[in-house]
């Protein structure tokens, strides 16, 4: 827990860089007034002061409590108006808010980890946490896939992440260029012939809403059982707390209940993928 008590008081926040990953996305290196200690998974409400506020799942080390990151894309008001701070510049936060992995099931298990694109960031987090506790399962997969090679984040990262013994990577891009020498082709395509007990193993799933689908449909076909399959969903919020009612997802609000689901809780919305 950390010390905010007013859920909707930012606490007060300094840019300390900011990284370009790629052209649309940049990551805030953010060293909060007070340490926000969260769970892989879970989120905070970012404020830029005179544009507003918008959830980001934080994609560094989650015991590293004093300086977060966030990996930012490019999208709107709230998110042009983080692509132009500086080092120095003040903004707010709060949380942590939602719910994160959670890990006691993937205890003893072996777990396949699928991203795209932007949903490399909160994946990140959650694969710092699964380095530091490696012991506690059996095999560790990471299937990832971008647009092209240029959408990579984290590019000097998966380099060091390909060398480690404990971890199986593959990535793919969906358009190949002559700097991409790997496997083209969207990411389900990497999901074919996985060194893993599917009908035991655990999928956790983070990306674009299209991207989700499909590859929730592969793993459905492919033998992962529905309780074994994690979403990261985004939905649009507003308080971020389970008060007002805009990220629902059927009976379920996404910041409050989520943003990480069970498969088998919110299958059966029929407006999932939206
Ligand atoms: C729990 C959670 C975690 C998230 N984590 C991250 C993260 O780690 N990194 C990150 O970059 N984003 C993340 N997002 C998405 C992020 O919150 C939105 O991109 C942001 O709220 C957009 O705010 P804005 O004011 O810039 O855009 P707005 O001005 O509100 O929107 C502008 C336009 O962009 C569209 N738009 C909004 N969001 C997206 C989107 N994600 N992709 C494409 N188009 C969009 C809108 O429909 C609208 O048409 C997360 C969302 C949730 C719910």
């Amino acid at each position: 827990m950390n010390n905010w008590h007013n859920p909707y008081n930012p606490i007060k926040t300094e840019v300390v860089d900011s990284i370009v990953e790629t052209p649309m996305i940049k990551t805030l290196k953010l060293r909060p007034q007070e340490p926000i200690a969260f769970a892989a998974g879970q989120f905070v409400e970012l404020t830029i002061p005179g544009f507003g506020e918008a959830p980001f799942t934080p994609s560094s080390r989650p015991s590293a409590t004093e300086m977060l990151y966030l990996t930012i894309m490019n999208v709107g008001t709230v998110t042009e108006a983080v692509h132009r701070l500086a080092k120095g510049d003040t903004v707010g936060l709060r949380g942590p808010l939602g719910t994160g992995y959670p890990l006691e099931r993937f205890k003893d298990k072996e777990i396949l980890v699928v991203g795209g694109g932007c949903g490399f960031a909160p994946l990140r987090s959650l694969m710092y946490t699964l380095f530091e506790r490696s012991e506690d399962f059996k095999k560790l997969l990471f299937r990832g896939g971008c647009k092209s090679s240029q959408e990579f984040l984290y590019k000097e990262e998966l380099h060091q992440w390909a060398e480690r013994p404990d971890l199986d990577v593959q990535l793919t891009v969906d358009v190949g260029d002559v700097s991409w020498k790997g496997h083209v082709g969207v990411v389900t395509t990497l999901l074919e012939d996985l060194d893993m007990d599917c009908s035991k193993g655990v999928a956790i799933v983070c990306g674009p809403p299209i991207m989700m689908k499909l590859t929730t449909a592969k793993l459905s076909e492919m033998g992962f059982q529905d309780p074994n399959i994690y979403l990261s969903m985004e939905r649009n919020m507003s308080c971020a707390i389970g008060k007002c009612g805009h990220c629902r997802i059927g009976i379920y609000y996404a910041c409050h209940d989520g943003p990480v689901f069970c498969y088998d809780k919110i299958k059966q919305f029929p407006d999932l993928w939206t």
